[in-house]
C-alpha cells in the first residue's frame, strides 16, 4: 500500500477479524499512530526558512556527503506523534501495577520536585567538590540510613540497578576470598531466584549451582548443608524470596554457610515487604543490594533509571568499591577517588561506574525516607503485606493458589494456573486482563510454580483499586477455568492484538525499511 502524503491510510472498514473500523482507524479518542517515516518524508523539512547563502564550509572535507533520511517534521507534528504513543502506554500514574518482584509503587510529587532542585539536578559529576558539599550530604546521609535500616557495617552507593550491586557484592566476596588467598569455584542459587542471580554469579566467573525448594517454596536448608563445602564461594538467596515468602531459617542457612567458609548474598530486591521490621545485618548477611527505584520509589521500568547500593558486613567492607562519599571531621564531605586508595581505602576490589552513582535516585530516595520516617517506613512493610495478602485471600478460590496453605505470604502473592480448561493458560489471562484495563501482572516466573501469577499490589493502593483489579481477575478466572476459548483472543480493545512477542524480543526490526537506512556522516 502506498502512504499518502499526509500519514494515515484510510482503513477498509473491517480488520481481519471482521469488526467494524472507523475510517480513520482511530477508536473514539485513542489514535492510531504510523511511524514518523509514514508521518513525514525524507523530502519534507519542519521548518520554514529561507535558503541560507552557500558559504565555504569549515569541516575540512569531514561534512556529510549524503542526506541524514530522516523524515522532516514540524514541531506540533513530531509532538503529537510522541504524545499518541504514550498514550497508548501504561503507567503507574494510570492504574495499578501488578507486577511481582517489580515493587512499582506510587511515585509521591515530592520526591520529583526535590530532585529537580538544580544543586542536585545540575550538577557534574567533574565540579570541584566544595561546590557539590549539599549532594555529598544527600549521599552520605542516605548512605546512613541503609545502614541503620539493614544494621550492616558499610554500603557502596554507586551500583547503577539491582543486577549490577549483585555484580559489586560478589565482586567484594571474591575480594575477600582471594585476600586469603582462597580458590573458590561454585556459587549455590535456589531454582526460584530471579534470573540475574545465576547470571550475576556466571559473569563474575562463578559456576552457578542450583539449590531445591521444599515443598513450601523455601530453601531446602539439609539440601543446602549437604551441598556446602571447600568449593563454595558463596550462597545467593533472595528474602522475602520471589515464592512471596519469608525464609524463616535464614540464621541457620547464614550459620552453615560461614562455618564452610563461604559468604552469604542476599538479593533485596524484596526489603519492600521487611523494611523497619527486620534488618538483614541480624540475619548473617554478607552483601545485600538495595533497588532503591523498588523499595524507595522511582519511576521505573524499561530499563532504568535505577539505583542498587549495596550494604556489606564488617567482613566485606575493607574491600567495597571506590569511590565513596565520606563525611571528615571539620563537617565537609569529599568523594575519596582511587588516588587516596593507599591511605583510606587499600584493598576496594575496584570501581563500579565512572563516577559516584545515580543522584536523581539518592534524592527521591532520601526524600521518600525522611518523609516517611522511621514509623512510616515500618507501615510501609506492614501495609504492602496486608495488600498482598488480601488480594491472596480474595483469589484463593477461584486461583490455585500453591502455597497459601503455609500460612501467610509477604508483599507478592503468587498463582498458578492449575484448573485452566480448554487448553487456556496464564498468558491469556493476562491478555484479558489488558482489556481490563490493567498491566497484566508478572508471568511464568518464578519457575517453581506452572504458569505462575506473581502479583505486588505494594503499600499505595487503595483497597478500591485492589477490589477493581480483584473484580476483573475473578472475572478472568472463572472463564479460564470453563475453557472459554474466547479468551485466546484478548485482548480485544487494545490497539493491538496478540504480538509475536518472541519473534519481536528475537529478531527485533529496528530500521524501517522502506527508505534507505539512516546514514551518519560519513
Ligand atoms: C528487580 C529484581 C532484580 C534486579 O534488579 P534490577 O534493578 O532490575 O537490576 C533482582 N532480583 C529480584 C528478586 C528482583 O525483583
Amino acid at each position: 500500500m502506498t502512504v499518502n502524503p499526509s500519514g494515515w491510510r484510510p482503513s477498509s472498514p473491517a480488520n481481519e477479524q471482521g469488526e467494524a473500523r472507523t475510517v480513520t482507524g482511530n477508536r473514539a479518542l485513542m489514535l492510531e499512530e504510523p511511524l514518523l517515516f509514514e508521518i513525514g518524508s525524507v523530502d519534507h523539512t519542519g521548518v520554514d526558512f529561507a535558503d541560507l547563502p552557500t558559504r565555504a564550509t569549515r569541516l575540512g572535507g569531514l561534512e556529510r556527503v549524503r542526506p541524514i533520511g530522516l523524515p522532516g517534521l514540524s514541531e506540533p507534528e513530531t509532538v503529537r506523534h510522541y504524545t499518541r504513543l504514550s498514550r497508548q502506554n501504561y503507567a503507574i500514574d494510570l492504574g495499578l501495577f501488578p507486577l511481582g518482584s517489580c515493587t512499582m509503587k506510587h511515585n509521591p510529587r515530592l520526591n520529583e520536585k526535590v530532585a529537580r532542585l538544580p544543586g542536585f539536578a545540575d550538577v557534574h559529576p567533574l565540579q570541584p567538590q566544595e561546590t557539590v558539599q549539599g549532594a555529598l550530604q544527600v549521599i552520605n546521609e542516605l548512605a546512613f540510613w541503609l545502614l541503620d535500616l539493614t544494621g550492616m557495617h558499610g554500603v557502596a552507593m554507586s551500583p547503577k540497578a539491582g543486577a549490577h550491586g549483585e555484580l559489586c557484592g560478589l565482586l567484594c566476596i571474591r575480594a575477600a576470598l582471594e585476600a586469603r588467598g582462597d580458590k573458590r569455584e561454585v556459587v549455590l542459587v535456589p531454582e526460584s531466584a530471579h534470573g540475574t542471580n545465576p547470571a550475576t554469579a556466571a559473569f563474575a566467573g562463578y559456576r552457578v549451582e542450583n539449590i531445591p525448594a521444599t515443598d513450601a517454596g523455601r530453601v531446602d536448608l539439609e539440601a543446602l548443608k549437604s551441598r556446602l563445602g571447600p568449593d563454595v564461594a558463596a550462597v545467593m538467596i533472595t528474602n522475602p524470596n520471589t515464592c512471596g515468602l519469608f525464609e524463616p531459617d535464614m540464621k541457620a542457612i547464614s550459620d552453615a554457610v560461614h562455618s564452610a567458609g563461604a559468604f552469604v548474598y542476599c538479593d533485596g530486591a524484596n526489603f519492600n515487604a521487611i523494611v523497619g521490621k527486620v534488618r538483614p545485618g541480624d540475619l548473617g548477611i554478607d552483601a545485600m543490594h538495595i533497588n532503591l527505584h523498588k523499595t524507595f520509589s522511582t519511576p521505573h521500568g524499561g530499563g532504568g533509571p535505577g539505583s542498587g547500593p549495596v550494604v556489606l558486613s564488617e567482613a566485606l567492607s575493607p574491600y567495597g568499591p571506590l569511590p565513596f562519599a565520606a563525611k571528615y571531621p571539620d563537617g565537609t564531605y569529599k568523594i575519596v577517588e582511587e588516588e587516596t586508595a593507599g591511605e583510606q581505602h587499600p584493598n576496594a576490589f575496584g570501581r563500579m561506574v565512572a563516577f559516584h552513582g545515580q543522584m536523581g535516585m539518592f534524592t527521591r530516595a532520601l526524600a521518600y525516607i525522611l518523609s516517611h520516617g522511621a514509623d512510616g517506613l515500618k507501615q510501609v512493610a506492614e501495609d504492602s503485606v496486608l495488600n498482598a495478602n488480601y488480594v491472596l485471600r480474595s483469589l484463593e478460590d477461584v486461583l490455585d493458589a500453591p502455597f497459601a496453605k503455609s500460612g501467610p505470604c509477604m508483599h507478592e502473592a503468587i498463582f498458578s494456573d492449575r484448573g485452566f480448561e480448554g487448553g487456556i493458560s496464564t498468558i491469556d489471562l493476562a491478555k484479558a486482563l489488558i482489556d481490563e484495563g490493567f498491566h497484566p501482572m508478572t508471568m511464568y516466573f518464578p519457575l517453581v510454580v506452572h504458569g505462575a501469577m506473581l502479583v505486588e499490589p505494594t503499600e499505595t493502593e487503595s483497597k478500591a483499586s485492589l477490589d477493581q483489579f480483584i473484580t476483573a481477575v475473578r472475572s478472568i478466572a472463572q472463564r479460564a477455568k470453563a475453557g472459554d476459548q474466547s479468551l485466546k483472543a484478548a485482548p480485544v480493545h487494545a490497539p493491538r492484538r496478540r504480538l509475536d512477542e518472541t519473534l519481536a524480543a528475537r529478531k527485533p526490526v529496528l530500521t524501517y525499511r522502506e527508505h534507505e537506512p539512516a546514514q551518519a556522516a560519513e
